[in-house]
């Protein structure tokens, strides 16, 4: 599944330029990762203001892996570095993974957070949720959620599988969870949508 991101191509709001060091195209920070320099190759900078210097990067497979293979990172840096495509991608899929368990928590901290089928359940009933999140091997009433979510034209979204969903809330396995902070649900539905793009084959 490929969820959608209408809020980036609506507002695009004023600010500093940056060129994606992969496919070249120019765009706005807040659509793409930087990267800072470091010994050891590259590292995910998701706030973007870790000192020293950087390149920008499209979060998403093809722009990655472009940019290793077509000398995108030594032009930048105007040096030879080798960069492996798939470790890269890993950095920084394992840097959303963090801010999404981040996004999560402060969810549960702020008593916006529905966990499991029940809660969920409640949750889009009153109307409150925001978005709900599967893994992708839930089962259980997955489809009555869905169709409840639909109903009502509240976002819902796939994400890793029951022990992965359970590792980001520190619980052995979790099948659905959902969020009622409009804001908190945005902001993992972004992260969610470039894990997936960073995964995808394209
Ligand atoms: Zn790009």
């Amino acid at each position: 599944m490929t969820p959608s991101s209408p809020h980036h191509e609506t507002v695009r709001e004023k600010g500093p330029i940056r060129t994606c060091v992969g496919c070249g195209q120019k765009a706005a920070p807040g659509e793409m990762v930087r990267l800072v320099v470091g010994e050891e190759g590259f590292a995910p900078d998701l706030g973007g203001k870790f000192p020293g210097r950087g390149v920008w990067i499209h979060p998403r497979r093809e722009c990655v892996d472009t940019a290793c293979r077509r000398g995108g990172f030594s032009r930048a840096l105007r040096r030879e570095v080798r960069v492996d495509p798939r470790a890269l991608r890993s950095a920084i899929r394992a840097a959303y993974e963090a801010r999404i368990a981040g996004l999560l928590a402060s969810a549960r901290r702020i008593r916006a957070l529905a966990l499991g089928t029940d809660a969920s359940l409640e949750a889009l009933e009153s109307g409150e949720a925001s978005l709900v999140i599967f893994a992708q091997d839930a089962a259980g009433r997955r489809f009555d959620l869905e169709r409840l979510a639909k109903k009502i034209d509240c976002d819902v979204l796939v994400h890793g599988d029951k022990a992965g969903l359970g590792t980001l809330l520190g619980r052995a396995e979790v099948g659905v969870v959902t969020i009622t902070d409009a804001r908190l649900a945005h902001a993992v539905t972004e992260s969610v949508v470039r894990v997936a793009a960073l995964s995808e084959v394209g």
